[in-house]
């Protein structure tokens, strides 16, 4: 089923009462309504509601307790300065939603539909999208597989949810540049694995090392490569690129890294303006020499949460390299305000990435 007028909804009897969208934490409040969805085998994805948020209730037995069977995405809206919302790149996470289906053998959703349904609750709780500087709408989209049973075989039945969080600007600061450890132990993901998939698993597995790296008193892990521990991965839960030299250097995708949509428009955004960039390894020992020999100009980090994160510091094998005076450099400045800008519609958008959710102007014949 895939007609979006088929989506059932019954609204909540009583709004919650909204945070004030000035002292917004991130991920902590909910908005009123979620968006679900069944599968079962032999019957496909059915049964597409929007209901009040509220507690699942499943099995004990339910297979994603015991083996981990799920998926998510993370992405924004933004309220234009007409009082409309955006979304930026939806089909992009609805897409890697599915590739992540393909990895962890769910079954595939229609990518359309769900943009669709994604836009339905928009409009309903259209009101939870804060106003504030930096502020934004984070979505979550995730499915779980539910089928009380145990033992390991792809589960015979799914729920997909939309929930939807009012978030306030990730640095409250503004943009500042954050320190990162180097992990040279744990690793996130090894070729062949689950790595680019983006599925809860993951980050179980890399909490310790994040612990490791708070203790040490920095924010965040860099993940070298499973095998050689040599080449640089990711960055927490962002991609990461760096300044040598006048290029701009990321690693290239080889299974285990994350493709990231923030990384994706960064390298459009990149090559439109027609500066040097390659996507290729990139070994940590080359960022530390780089540095030595004050080649090393910028470092930073892309993702949905941050949007752009640069990094001021990085931690290696008793060594500390210290990058721009922990301050900002140009390159990420330009991309931070260029996004954000083109996400909330302050900027010209030659991509065609943001795209309407809400209207103000329709308020009168959106919702039913
Ligand atoms: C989600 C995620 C990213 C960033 O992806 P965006 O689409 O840019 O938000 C990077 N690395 C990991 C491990 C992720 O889970």
């Amino acid at each position: 089923m895939n007609d979006y007028d088929q989506i059932k909804v019954h609204l909540t009897s009583k709004s919650k009462e909204k945070p004030p969208f000035d002292k917004l934490q991130f991920g902590r409040n909910f908005t009123d309504h979620m968006f679900v969805m069944d599968y079962k085998e032999g019957l496909g994805w059915h049964d597409a509601r929007i209901i009040p948020y509220q507690p699942l209730q499943l099995d004990p037995s339910a297979m994603v307790f015991h083996y981990g069977q799920s998926v998510f995405e993370g992405l924004k809206a933004y309220l234009n300065t007409d009082g409309d919302v955006l979304l930026f790149r939806p089909s992009e996470n609805m897409k890697r939603l599915n590739r992540s289906n393909n990895r962890l053998c769910i079954p595939q959703i229609d990518e359309e539909f769900a943009v669709e349904a994604l836009k339905r609750l928009i409009q309903i709780d259209h009101e939870w999208v804060p106003n504030g500087e930096g502020t934004s709408l984070y979505i979550r989209p995730f499915i779980i597989s539910t089928e009380p049973f145990l033992g390991v075989a792809p589960s015979k039945a799914y729920q997909f949810y939309i929930i939807m969080s009012p978030v306030g600007a990730y640095y409250k600061e503004g943009i500042n540049p954050v320190k990162i450890a180097v992990q040279s132990e744990f690793v996130r993901a090894v070729k062949g694995g689950t790595g680019n998939a983006k599925t809860g698993g993951n980050y179980a597995a890399s909490l310790k090392a994040q612990e490791s790296a708070e203790g040490l008193g920095y924010s965040q892990v860099l993940w070298l490569d499973g095998n050689e521990h040599k080449y640089i991965e990711e960055v927490g839960s962002m991609n990461v690129f760096f300044k040598i030299d006048g290029e701009i250097v990321t690693p290239e995708l080889n299974g285990s890294i994350l493709e990231g949509i923030t990384r994706n428009s960064v390298i459009k955004l990149i090559k439109h303006w027609n500066l040097p960039l390659t996507e290729r390894k990139v070994s940590i020992d080359e960022i530390f020499e780089a540095h030595k020999q004050g080649k090393l100009e910028e470092a930073f980090g892309t993702g949905t949460a941050a949007v752009i994160s640069p990094i001021g510091e990085f931690f290696w094998q008793d060594e500390k390299i210290v990058l721009n005076d922990h301050k900002t450099g140009k390159i990420a400045k330009q991309l931070y305000e260029t996004l954000t800008g083109i996400q909330k519609g302050t900027v010209p958008d030659p991509f065609g990435w943001s795209i309407p959710a809400y209207n103000t102007s329709k308020k009168a014949t959106a919702v039913n």
